[in-house]
């Protein structure tokens, strides 16, 4: 089964993400005023306070929304402006994905526009790492599924036969001097990610994990790779293995050396 992956575009996530933003500010001001007579019933003061601290909470989630479209047009954000955006993104994303529902928006488009999004931001930020600062993250599924030799503990046992990715991936780690984790799960990934105390990420995977993964390890800095999947899901992917070496030279600021 060949799976055709349609080019991502930030947009969609951005126009989802600022109807979510009205959707919930809608809705937090009439849950407001239908609150206002039982609160004022406890104290005069109550609407206010719980009003001003709704206000406050959608003013700041505003902020960074704005953030966001912001450092898409290519304006320079402060940092703390970052932060926010990244908070505002994980409180509103459940929401992103629920209104792609209703407009019949499939959730892996919705998941590779922010995958390319968040690509965007982290690569105007310019970030330039030393080789052993950099961390390469893959699934196991890139390996060949009959291949008899354990990859996932040391990459080394890759005999580099050619069947999949695995080999290219330890020699291109090996030309760089970057590291390299072929991973089981999410769970094998953070631990992985605890050890080695990456300043950046190139992670490779599909929409759901890139997604999950991103969000989790914030405020590090990914960029995600979305894998191919020529036999479907979870099955001897691949990946494009110019375009992990053009990232891997853009982390590191230099070009390959013939
Ligand atoms: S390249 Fe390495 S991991 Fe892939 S099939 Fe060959 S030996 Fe196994």
């Amino acid at each position: 089964m060949l799976e055709v992956v349609s080019r991502p575009q930030k947009r969609l996530f951005l126009v989802l993400i600022l109807v979510s933003l009205l959707i919930a500010g809608f809705f937090s001001y009439w849950l407001w005023k239908i609150s206002i007579p039982g609160l004022a019933v406890i104290s005069s003061y109550l609407p206010w306070m719980i009003g001003l601290v709704l206000g406050t909470i959608l003013l700041i989630i505003m902020a960074g929304v704005t953030g966001i479209v912001l450092a898409i047009m290519g304006f320079r954000t402060p940092r703390f402006f970052q932060g926010i955006a990244w908070s505002a993104i994980n409180m509103l994303f459940p929401m992103t994905i629920t209104i792609g529902k209703l407009f019949d928006v499939d959730k892996e488009r919705i998941e590779r526009s922010f995958i390319e999004l968040s690509n965007h931001l982290i690569r105007q930020k310019h970030i330039i790492v030393k080789p052993e600062q950099l961390l390469i993250l893959t699934p196991h599924c890139i390996q060949q599924e009959n291949c008899p030799h354990k990859v996932t503990k040391t990459i080394t046992n890759c005999r580099r036969c050619g069947a999949c990715q695995v080999g290219d991936l330890a020699a291109l780690a090996e030309y760089y001097g970057v590291h390299l984790a072929i991973v089981t799960g999410g769970t094998l990934a953070r631990k992985v990610v605890k050890t080695i105390r990456p300043h950046a990420v190139l992670a490779i995977a599909c929409e759901r994990d890139l997604t999950s993964g991103i969000q989790d390890v914030f405020p590090l800095p990914v960029i995600g790779v979305l894998n191919q999947r020529p036999c479907g899901p979870c099955c001897n992917t691949r990946v494009d293995m110019t375009l992990v070496e053009q990232t891997v030279q853009k982390f590191l600021g230099q070009s390959r050396v013939e």
